[in-house]
């Protein structure tokens, strides 16, 4: 049987509780305990497809077509498994399920309420992952802050865990923020002891509280946390702020939050190994020459909507043991001849995912000026359209040549809805989750995989128009990857180029630390070792 994790975050949203879900699977793993984990969204949408990224930050996609929270590509990360849709969990979920279920007759005429129905709804989430899972252990993350209404049936059926799988099998872990004062320069605990006291009030007392802080956190201060929150001394856990979120297993490690877990938990461990996380970390900390790498998208203001572009960027730049220097482009900013002088100076342009004609045709110079540069260029969904357009534009010498999302009327229709899409409902049409894909021999993007047939998950709703397969290719354009059955135009490149590569999947979402996805990986290797502007060549190692 399964035990139980249930983590909550106490005094302020963003207080690190995602990464210290992952964290704690990093350390348990370490040991050899099998984990998976979910995640509880309080919100009322039914998943964060529909949500703006500004809203939400990236929508992360599990292999079966769950969009999801970008926190499950973390977990993912730090645990190195493949989550399922049933880690993610919504209120809209199980609103909608418990309704659908009053309409069914299932409740006999009962009156329908949050205690016990839907409560019960959500403890079937958390043993339906743990049955179909079978890990060890399942680590729960409750969004949202502990005093936020929408949240309160998830903290209450956690409560009701307890009574159900025993004190042994289940643990409350509280992660809060010390916030520091500068007039009389020093942490403070109240908020800590307040969400606390908000905790008990529903009936958790925590077992351990993890305390974020931006400055080291003293013995005097655990000591009093520990008295007033009714915690072991030994269970005040300090997280200073780190360079680096893949250190974050390593300091609770050090901190001994992995033995009280085991301890707590009467788990059955293996000797610990932590050292290709502490290889990592190592790596991370040591300086390294630069590489310039632009990305040129639609919602760069908010960093964490590509949160797993940026994490693959950074993976793939430690296996060549070089630095991610990142420009974060505005498409928007490229438009109607704007500056683009920006470009000049970096070594590799990623064109990510993205929806609606915002910003467009600023991805669409950016890839001209890849291509005619010789720039190293990798698109991603929306970057490998993006690349389609501006190839058709350049191949069919009309400006006109687009995707039908942004201009339905043009009369060169490069990327297009599949025949039997047209006519439906924007939900339900889009492509999500793992598909097969074909790669042609002696591609780059077949020597980046080293095999011949892939899975890559998908998120969008348009598709590379086969009308125009011939002429594209005719003009230089490669199609490297396809569907098994040939109908959809999977990665394609240009020839006459060093590295243009695009693939109407999203890779970000499978690389890992110490695993880079092999397109980010190839890319970075061919941006490597491309001189820009006012760059020096390396000078040949004197023969002394
Ligand atoms: N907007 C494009 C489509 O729907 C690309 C989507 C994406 O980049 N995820 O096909």
């Amino acid at each position: 049987m399964s035990k139980y994790i249930f983590v909550t975050g106490g005094v302020v949203s963003s207080v690190g509780k995602g990464i210290t879900v992952a964290s704690i699977g990093t350390i348990l793993k370490g040991r050899q305990i099998s984990v998976t984990a979910q995640k509880l969204d309080p919100y009322l949408n039914v998943d964060p497809g529909t949500m703006s990224p500004y809203q939400h930050g990236e929508v992360f996609v599990t292999r079966d077509g769950a969009e999801t929270d970008l926190d499950l590509g973390n977990y993912e990360r730090f645990i190195d498994v493949k989550l399922t849709a049933e880690s993610s969990v919504t209120s809209g979920q199980i609103y909608s399920e418990v309704i659908a279920k009053e309409r069914r007759g299932d409740f006999l005429g009962g009156t329908i309420q949050v205690v016990p129905h839907v409560t019960t709804e959500i403890k079937n989430r958390f043993k339906k992952l743990a049955e179909k899972s079978k890990a060890d252990v399942v680590i729960i993350e409750v969004g949202g802050t502990v005093g936020d209404i929408e949240g309160q049936p998830f903290l209450e059926a956690a409560r009701q865990m307890r009574n159900e799988v025993g004190r042994d099998n289940i643990l409350y872990v509280h992660v809060t923020l010390l916030p520091y004062l500068n007039s009389t320069k020093e942490l403070k605990t109240k908020p800590t002891q307040h969400s606390v006291n908000e905790l008990r009030r529903i009936g958790i007392q925590p077992d351990i509280i993890v305390c974020r802080s931006d400055y080291p956190i003293s013995e005097e201060i655990r000591n009093k946390i520990s008295l007033f929150c009714d915690v072991e001394r030994k269970a005040v856990i300090p997280l200073p702020s780190v360079s680096t979120i893949y250190e974050v297993p390593l300091v609770l490690e050090e901190e001994g939050l992995g033995q009280l877990v085991v301890d707590k938990l009467k788990l059955n461990p293996r000797p610990l190994e932590l050292g290709q996380w502490q290889e990592l970390v190592d790596l991370i900390k040591t300086p390294r020459e630069p590489v310039k790498i632009a990305l040129v998208g639609k919602y760069v203001e908010l960093e964490d909507a590509y949160f797993s572009v940026r994490e693959a960027l950074q993976h793939a730049i430690l296996h060549h043991q070089r630095d991610l220097e990142l420009v974060w482009v505005p498409s928007e900013t490229l438009e109607n001849n704007g500056d683009y002088s920006i470009l000049r100076s970096v070594q590799g342009i990623v064109i990510p995912g993205g929806f609606g004609i915002r910003g467009i045709e600023g991805m669409v110079r950016a890839a001209t000026y890849a291509r005619e540069n010789k720039i190293p260029y990798l698109g991603l969904c929306l970057g490998m359209q993006v690349m389609v357009i501006e190839f058709a534009r350049y191949a069919l010498g009309s400006k006109e040549a687009n995707s039908t999302e942004f201009n339905a009327d043009t009369p060169y229709p490069v990327i297009d809805l599949m025949p039997d899409q047209k006519g439906k409902i924007k939900g339900g049409t889009m492509r999500l989750g793992d598909y097969p894909c074909k790669l042609l021999n002696g591609s780059r993007a077949a020597q980046a995989y080293g095999q011949d047939l892939i899975y890559e998950r998908h998120r969008h709703r348009y598709e590379f128009n086969n009308q125009y397969r011939e002429r594209l290719e005719k003009a230089g354009m490669v199609y490297s990857g396809l569907s098994p059955d040939g109908r959809l135009v999977e990665v394609c490149e240009i020839a006459d180029h060093p590295w243009m590569v695009a693939c109407q999947f999203h890779p970000e979402f499978g690389s890992r630390p110490g695993h880079p996805h092999p397109l980010f990986r190839d890319f970075i290797g061919a941006a490597k070792d491309v001189l820009r502007e006012g760059a020096q060549p390396p000078l040949p190692l004197s023969s002394k």
